[in-house]
């Protein structure tokens, strides 16, 4: 044992593979099959390189007073970070710091109960339903703090408005954190729910309806005094957390509201045409409202389609956990790429 004694050691997150292979069809980590906005790269060429030397804005205001005019709040309802996992571990530390457990599902972003850990917070899974949905009594019992992606991840299910209202109107005492990391993809966003509530956190992220994973880009909105706590607990580690290029860039895709629409419409009309085409192909799965499917197969088990899909180049992701050992997370790509996928599958089923 020795030193390692008082190590802080953790279980890390498992990320989706990143393959080296430009041939592969990569539908395993939802991200956007398309580019960014054009606007994106002409704002990287006009960042002065001269300016690199320099320190960013640490309060990247530029960026947060984007997010503020598109989404109709106050510059100081916004938090920006790291893509939204550095937002949504920031909140974490910052709000879930009583001595009762957090909830969250059973089924849900698998960084939740990595964060807990890490951090020493106790938390409990709340089970979904069979149709994995959220159970709304669950979560109205006393609490440490309240989080769930809707949709959720990685099964795709949206909930009402009027449902997750409920549960923050029953645990004023405690944070909510809803965290909308696809709520681009045809869900409500409980946004306009922050100034009603003060205890509620809206975390959303550029890394999946904006195109832009790679740039790191997330945020979050809510009552001033949350968004203060927030501050005070990141400037406590690291002030300059966004880079220049990200500032610049993220605001530049903020501007092109047109060309976000076109693409999340796309993704959309994509998805729902898949559906279709994979209930044919024998498939069953949920009527996911993001930018990916969680399918599985009346006679085919789910881990044989996974390995099937990657021997011939196609990514999907898998996991062999208790209730979901029989999906796969399929992310929505481009047309051409969807059609590949269904070209395998069709072929695959039928021998
Ligand atoms: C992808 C994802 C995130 C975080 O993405 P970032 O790239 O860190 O912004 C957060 N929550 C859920 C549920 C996600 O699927």
């Amino acid at each position: 044992m020795g030193f390692e004694q008082n190590i802080r050691k953790v279980e890390p997150y498992v990320a989706g593979e990143q393959p080296k292979n430009p041939g592969v069809i990569k539908l395993n980590t939802n991200e956007c099959p398309y580019p960014p906005s054009p606007l994106v790269k002409e704002a990287e060429g006009k960042i002065d390189y001269e300016k690199l030397r320099l320190y960013p804005d640490m309060n990247a205001e530029k960026l947060v007073d984007a997010l503020a005019e598109y989404y109709q709040v106050k510059p100081s309802q916004v938090f920006v970070g790291v893509g939204s996992d550095d937002v949504l571990s920031m909140a974490f530390l910052t709000f879930f710091n009583g001595s009762l457990p957090v909830l969250f599902p059973d089924i849900t972003y698998s960084f939740y109960d990595v964060w807990a850990d890490l951090y020493r917070i106790p938390y409990k899974t709340c089970p979904l339903t069979e149709d994995f949905h959220i159970r709304k009594e669950d979560y109205l019992v006393p609490n440490g703090g309240i989080i769930f992606p809707n949709p959720n991840a990685p099964t795709g299910v949206l909930e009402e408005v009027s449902m997750i209202e409920e549960i923050i109107r029953a645990n004023q005492d405690v944070v909510v954190i809803i965290d909308e990391a696809y709520i681009d993809f045809g869900g409500e966003s409980v946004l306009p729910l922050i100034d009603k509530y003060e205890n509620l956190l809206v975390v959303q992220t550029f890394s999946k309806s904006r195109a832009m994973a790679g740039m790191r880009i997330g945020y979050a909105m809510g009552n001033e005094k949350l968004i203060r706590y927030l501050k005070d607990a990141k400037f406590s580690f690291n002030s300059y957390t966004m880079n220049l290029p990200s500032i610049e860039m993220g605001t530049a895709a903020v501007k092109d509201d047109a060309y976000f629409k076109e693409t999340t419409g796309k993704i959309i009309a994509t998805r729902e045409r898949v559906k279709k085409e994979m209930k044919k192909l024998g498939f069953f799965f949920t009527d996911s409202m993001s930018n990916f499917l969680f399918a599985g197969h009346e006679n085919v088990p789910a881990g044989e389609l996974f390995r099937a899909l990657k021997e011939n180049d196609i990514y999907v992701r898998y996991w062999n956990k208790d209730r979901i050992s029989n999906r796969l997370r399929i992310t929505i790509g481009t047309d051409e790429q969807m059609d590949r996928f269904l070209e395998f599958l069709r072929s695959y089923l039928n021998n």
